[in-house]
């Protein structure tokens, strides 16, 4: 049984594919862990669980960000219990292929692969996530054409015209969801001087959010803590505090995109202006998103069907078809020759 696997490692969640299966796994990129040992004691939902059970020793870690792991030995135990949760067995251990930010440095690029291979994966490949991005959305990589994606995730934001099976130009910002979050956060506290958690400002995003005003106001409530007492306090925020809190996150992310179709080579932006502009990840969800980058970028803007998996079942698809991307794996150093050989992939 070959058993491939594919995962996207992302700022905010995880996925995994198996050859053969489809999306196994699908969970926020946080661990449990024991402050005092180390050591990893559950991820996902169970770390979520596991922390808001039990208090003392227990700590909650997100050992990513902006698409970088900052955390090595942790995303490898993290990565390890993924392993274990979706059953891969140690032995034939599986081959994995990674999807990594496209501008990562070699250093992230190699601790990566270590970090996967430590965690009980052999042979691992790396893939630019923009191009499983775009093989998700279902657009022709493969044409001489320009297709242009962006991918909105938690701490990154990836841009990149794709072209005859590579990305030709591109640019990954660190900015992302978390990062509109913290301004709405930032906002709570200087206005009302109020804090509340990251979770609840997610909330007050997702239920109210919009980068433009909405036909009717709208207001919801969140629980925080006072400031200068701490004691317990709710507030209301309307969608246009909210509009102009997000404002500066959402203008670097509109920014970058402008810059990537300024930088781009003028025979494909032709395709781009014509086909337009494909939206991915969960900030692609952010209300009004789409239209805001339709109208500073001026091209059509399409949201993927389903942002939070695009790249993922790009990356599914890249495993089933190996011959057909062969091109775009990165085999970053081999141990041994012939350890984890993906047949037909040659070694950078
Ligand atoms: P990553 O690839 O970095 O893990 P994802 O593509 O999984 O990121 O997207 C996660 C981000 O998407 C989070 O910041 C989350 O708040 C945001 N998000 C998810 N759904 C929505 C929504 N409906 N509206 C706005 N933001 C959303
Ligand atoms: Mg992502």
């Amino acid at each position: 049984m070959g058993r491939e696997l594919a995962i996207d490692l992302g700022t905010a969640n995880t996925l995994v594919y198996r050859q053969g299966e489809g999306v196994v796994f699908n969970e926020p990129t946080v661990v449990a862990m024991n402050a005092a040992t180390g050591e990893v004691e559950a991820m996902g939902d169970e770390a979520w669980q596991m922390i808001g059970g039990r208090s003392g020793n227990v700590v909650a870690v997100r050992p990513l960000r902006h698409g970088v792991m900052t955390e090595f030995d942790i995303t490898q135990q993290m990565i390890q219990v993924v392993l274990r949760r979706i059953g891969a067995s140690r032995f034939p251990k599986p081959r994995v292929l990674v999807c990594i930010p496209s501008e990562s440095s070699e250093v992230e690029r190699r601790a990566v692969e270590q970090a996967v291979r430590f965690a009980g994966g052999r042979g691992v490949v790396l893939v630019d996530e923009p191009l499983a991005a775009a093989i998700g959305a279902g657009l022709p990589i493969h044409e001489p054409i320009g297709n242009l994606i962006i991918d909105i995730g938690g701490g990154t934001t990836e841009m990149a015209v794709i072209s005859m099976g590579g990305v030709v130009s591109g640019r990954s910002v660190r900015v992302g969801g978390f990062d509109i979050d913290a301004a709405i956060q930032e906002h709570v506290r200087a206005e009302y001087g109020v804090v509340i958690g990251e979770k609840a400002a997610e909330d007050l995003k997702i239920t109210i959010g919009s980068t433009f005003p909405a036909p009717k106001p709208r207001a919801a409530v969140v629980v925080g803590r006072e400031l200068a007492t701490g004691a317990p306090i709710e507030v209301s925020v309307t969608n246009d505090e909210l509009r102009a809190a997000m404002s500066d996150p959402v203008g670097r992310i509109v920014q970058a995109a402008k810059q990537v179709i300024a930088d781009a080579p003028p025979e494909l932006m032709h395709d781009v202006l014509e086909t337009g502009l494909f939206l991915t990840g969960g900030g692609g969800l952010l209300r009004g998103m789409d239209m805001l980058l339709a109208q500073e970028c001026e091209v059509p803007v399409h949201v993927t069907e389903r942002p939070l998996e695009t790249v993922i079942v790009g990356a599914g698809a890249m495993l089933e078809h190996l011959d057909d991307y062969r091109t775009a794996f990165q085999l970053v150093r081999r141990k041994r020759p012939g350890e984890g050989r993906w047949s037909g992939v040659r070694q950078r």
